[in-house]
């Protein structure tokens, strides 16, 4: 059973769009209860289920616990934010770099849509500054988001630094929430933010 039912978020987004190959490494942002960690543990093949395909690995943070889940590891308490977040991950990981960043990061809703999307916002932004650090070139990044004044913004960003950017909305997402996804594909090297 998965620890919540955002997962079946990442799986239709996953059965459409394959992002989670065997083999793959992922970092999980926002990853508390550990439900989105559990889909991409089975679907890179993390935990060595499938001794035919290549096995990948899963990092999930957040700033709340992460109670452990076989094939993942968890950096509980950590912001992802925060330059000292940046620095364990890059430590964590493997080949010191991811090939996917998922973020479900939400941050605490006020209820005023308006200031809870543009928090969500920053959060999302924050990824592009993370991505230089760890993130292979030619990366994915999945990033949820609350639609408002500002997803154009996020959009453009995301437009400089990847070849190819997609709004997607899964039927898992309730329809009447503002809640939507962008996925990154093809995260380009050198991009604007290190040549900056
Ligand atoms: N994808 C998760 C799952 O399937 O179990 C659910 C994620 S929940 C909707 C959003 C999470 O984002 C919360 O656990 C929250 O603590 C985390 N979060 C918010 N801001 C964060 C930040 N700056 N750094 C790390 N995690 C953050």
């Amino acid at each position: 059973a998965y620890r919540c039912r955002s997962a079946f978020k990442l799986l239709e987004i996953d059965d459409k769009h394959r992002i989670l190959l065997p083999g793959l490494h992922v970092i999980d942002c926002g990853a508390a209860p550990g439900a989105w960690a559990q889909v991409a543990v089975q679907r890179v093949n993390a935990a060595g289920s499938d001794p035919s395909a290549p096995t990948g690995f899963v990092l999930g943070v957040d700033l709340q616990h992460l109670f452990p889940l076989e094939g993942a590891t968890f950096l509980p308490y950590s912001d992802v934010t925060d330059l000292n977040t940046q620095k364990k991950i890059q430590e964590v990981l493997p080949k010191g770099k991811a090939d996917v960043i998922l973020s479900d990061m939400a941050p605490n809703a006020t209820g005023v849509r308006e200031i809870d999307h543009l928090k969500l916002i920053q959060l999302c932004l924050s990824l592009l500054d993370l991505a230089p650090h760890v993130l292979e070139p030619g990366g994915t990044l999945l990033c949820k988001f609350w639609q408002g004044r500002d997803s154009s913004l996020l959009q453009k960003r995301l437009m400089e630094h990847f070849k190819e950017v997609k709004l997607l909305k899964p039927p898992a997402s309730r329809k009447e929430s503002a809640e939507t996804f962008y996925l990154a594909k093809f995260y380009k090297t050198g991009s604007a933010m290190q040549q900056r």
